[in-house]
């Protein structure tokens, strides 16, 4: 999808992927290899004006390989925080963004003593590589943490303390390279089982820039990015309680929540990141018309129905279906918010429980 948003700008793409039926292959020079070889790295960054990720599993290690060689934007800082729970969440909280409560757990002991410090219900989740769910156990009384601890014990953890939301929103962001924020509207999103499964812009309710969670939530981008000296679109992923904003997590790069733009607002997520890593001037990041994004995951609907709804647009991805595995998305794009829940809703049996 970035290199889809590049392509009419004059951009060119080259992708480095480990896998060989890599979707973007269509439409970039597709180099196969692993991304952790200086070698392989180093074929990667010859010839090229500057490289991005857009999955945040990329090791650090490698992005400060190709820093060597070529600008990458973002850079390996907020790569490093955003990999990690505690430090991601030590980060919003030196910046006085409220988190859960959360401490780190290395031990059974520690986790026996974050329980009754923390209290339950409360979430164990890997410090690394969890996402989209993954990687996470409820723990839900103090006699369940023995047998929490046999299924991820081993691993660096963290638990959280649970966090009795009214529902989840995010804001999309995009920093430039000299400094300037711009701001996709609050959304608000659907999880199934972990995975976001549907995304509404604006968040209902939110419609107005000055609404103050709006503002909340602007505010606590611009200090994130600021600090991180942030090139590129980032997310930040929100619980809403009440009148305040609680942070999850941040993703480094285009989101799932801000797939919408590219049919629902004057400048898609990828053409602003696009801009911003490029050195160019940002888009403009208003709403066009109220969108609802949904992906398409494992079996799902087939795409000549979503076609026949005339306000449809669909974006497949290429990708070889295997159950959970997010393989498109649509946007349905809406004349009035009324407009659009009334749609929503006509295809609400089209959705997976
Ligand atoms: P994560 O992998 O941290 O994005 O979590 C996936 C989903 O689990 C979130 O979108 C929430 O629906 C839920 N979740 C994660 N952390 C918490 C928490 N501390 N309290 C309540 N729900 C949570």
């Amino acid at each position: 999808m970035l290199a889809l948003a590049g392509i009419p700008l004059g951009l060119t793409f080259r992708i480095l992927d480990d896998s060989p039926d890599a979707p973007a292959a269509v439409v970039a020079e597709q180099m196969c290899g692993p991304m952790d070889q200086a070698a392989t790295l180093d074929a990667f960054a010859q010839g090229l004006h500057c490289a991005t990720f857009e999955f945040e599993n990329v090791l650090v290690g490698s992005v400060e390989h190709l820093l060597a060689r070529v600008p990458v934007y973002p850079g390996a800082l907020a790569l490093a925080k955003s990999q990690d729970r505690l430090p991601e969440k030590e980060l919003f909280r030196s910046l006085q963004i409220m988190t859960a409560p959360f401490m780190p757990v290395r031990t059974l002991d520690d986790l026996r003593e974050a329980v009754t410090a923390i209290g339950s219900p409360a979430l164990l989740k890997t410090r690394r590589f969890g996402y989209d769910g993954k990687g996470q156990y409820p723990i839900r009384s103090k006699t369940e943490v023995s047998s929490v601890w046999e299924r991820m014990g081993g691993h660096p953890l963290i638990l959280e303390g649970w966090v009795p939301f009214d529902r989840e929103l995010s804001q999309v962001s995009v920093r430039s390279r000299g400094g300037q924020i711009k701001h996709y509207p609050l959304v608000e999103n659907h999880h199934r089982k972990g995975i976001l499964q549907r995304t509404i812009a604006p968040a209902p309710g939110i419609e107005n820039d000055d609404h103050p969670l709006a503002i909340q939530s602007r505010q606590a981008m611009e200090k994130t990015m600021t600090a991180l000296n942030y090139v590129g679109v980032m997310a930040i992923e929100w619980f809403q309680v009440g009148n305040e904003l609680i942070a999850n997590e941040m993703a480094p790069r285009v989101h799932n929540s801000g797939h919408w733009t590219m049919d629902g607002a004057v400048t898609s997520q990828f053409e602003n990141h696009l801009r911003a890593i490029m050195g160019w001037e940002l888009g403009s990041t208003h709403l066009r018309q109220p969108a609802l994004m949904i992906n398409l995951i494992g079996d799902h609907r087939p795409a000549a129905d979503w076609l026949s709804l005339p306000a449809a647009k669909l974006h497949l991805y290429g990708k070889s279906p295997r159950k959970g595995r997010k393989l498109g998305h649509v946007n349905l794009i809406g004349d009035s918010m009324d407009d659009l829940l009334e749609m929503a809703e006509s295809v609400r049996e089209w959705l997976p429980d």
